[in-house]
């Protein structure tokens, strides 16, 4: 069944990390240069326009070493204070995850719930802001947890009305859906390195609208690798306070230009069809669409009664070398698979990743039947 050197190789389709491409791993492998150097600047520099493209933004983008959790944690700490109110649109575990950092930090916090595997509800989100007044909403572009697409968009432009900022963790979400940073009235959003810009984790982006700035130099709250006033400082000579990410922003200075070089409305299409190709072969086979509003990121499906997801993902890793993910959190663990199909992932990853799940249901009681799959050059 394995037919070539690439088939044997572990397979991400894992909604994060994702596949690093080849010329990407090419330059992650380089002799390690030093970052106060023209050579890296020119680099920095390149990479942090390319990145204002992929926003969708004329405001800075900021990079972090860190992982994406970085960046969140740097939305609050610069942009809040304590006392101050935010409100979080809860619709998984990643939107909830601002909830528990304004926790940590002594920020009063409004969750705006709804029920996993739905969207938030622009309406409700009206409701709320009225006769309220927050520093700041919260939301994800894409909640990876649940696969649910929120209307960035209608509640961008509702938060816009008001003097909140409106901050959006776009990890997932990040070109594998249409963002529009500033159209959409976006004040902070948020990247980081693992998902669709196809790197391995260790670099987290924050794009910043004056808006934001504006309650940023009034904050109170303890910070200090995460200031992002630092960053604003050295980014005037296209440099970071601290050491950076040096090779991962090498590599993403060859991703954005893979990324440019096929557009990134192409990328959004791309994602989308690949989401087109699996989930109705997923859906004969039983395995039910999990979130209402779904993303093009990943594709979320409830496991058949009867089927252990734990287990199931066990035999995807160890027989067929694919990495998928399991639901998160005590009600959906075990019950629920999620598919990564942004950034690097093709077409034929997904045949095979569908190809391992087959085999991995049919191990469980759960046959699937024949399934033939009209992709290029691949039959069976
Ligand atoms: C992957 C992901 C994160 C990642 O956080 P890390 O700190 O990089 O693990 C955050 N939010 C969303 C929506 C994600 O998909």
């Amino acid at each position: 069944m394995l037919s070539s050197k690439q088939d044997s190789q572990p397979l991400l389709l894992s909604p994060g990390p994702t596949p690093v491409p080849e010329p990407v791993r090419d330059i992650l492998a380089a002799p390690l240069i030093h970052h106060r150097t023209d050579e890296y600047r020119n680099i920095f520099r390149a990479v942090s326009e390319g990145l204002q493209n992929v926003f969708r933004t004329r405001n800075p983008v900021f990079t972090l070493a860190s992982s994406g959790t970085g960046a969140m944690e740097a939305s609050l700490v610069n942009f809040c204070s304590p006392g101050d109110r935010i409100l979080v649109l809860a619709c998984g575990k990643f939107s909830e995850r601002f909830a528990e950092i304004a926790k940590a930090c002594g920020i009063e916090c409004d969750c705006l719930r709804v029920p996993y595997g739905e969207a938030a509800d622009p309406d409700a989100v009206e409701k709320q802001l009225e006769g309220r007044s927050y520093r700041a909403v919260y939301s994800a572009l894409c909640e990876t947890s649940t696969g649910v697409l929120n209307d960035i968009r209608a509640i961008g432009r509702l938060v816009a009305r008001t003097d909140a900022i409106f901050v959006v963790d776009a990890i997932s979400g990040l070109l594998a859906d249409r963002l529009e940073t500033d159209d959409w009235n976006v004040d902070v959003a948020i990247g980081a390195s693992q998902k669709a810009l196809m790197l391995p984790p260790g670099a987290a982006f924050l794009a910043v609208s004056p808006k934001a700035w504006a309650a940023a130099e009034g904050g109170r709250l303890p910070r200090y690798y995460l200031d992002l006033r630092r960053y604003r400082k050295a980014f005037e000579t296209f440099d970071t306070p601290f050491t950076p990410a040096i090779s991962i922003l090498r590599g993403l200075e060859k991703s954005l230009e893979m990324i440019s070089d096929e557009g990134i409305e192409a990328q959004w299409v791309r994602c989308a069809k690949l989401a087109g190709m699996i989930r109705p072969v997923l859906e004969s086979w039983g395995l039910e669409m999990f979130p209402r509003n779904p993303s093009s990121a990943l594709t979320a499906v409830r496991l058949p009664a009867g089927i252990d997801g734990t287990v199931l993902l066990k035999i995807l890793r160890r027989d067929y070398g694919v990495f998928m993910a399991g639901g998160q959190g005590d009600a959906l663990k075990g019950r629920v698979l999620r598919i990564g199909h942004m950034g690097a992932v093709r077409e034929q990853d997904l045949l095979r990743g569908l190809e391992a799940l087959s085999g991995g249901l049919a191990r469980l009681g759960h046959p699937v039947g024949e399934t033939v799959f009209d992709a290029p050059g691949r039959t069976r």
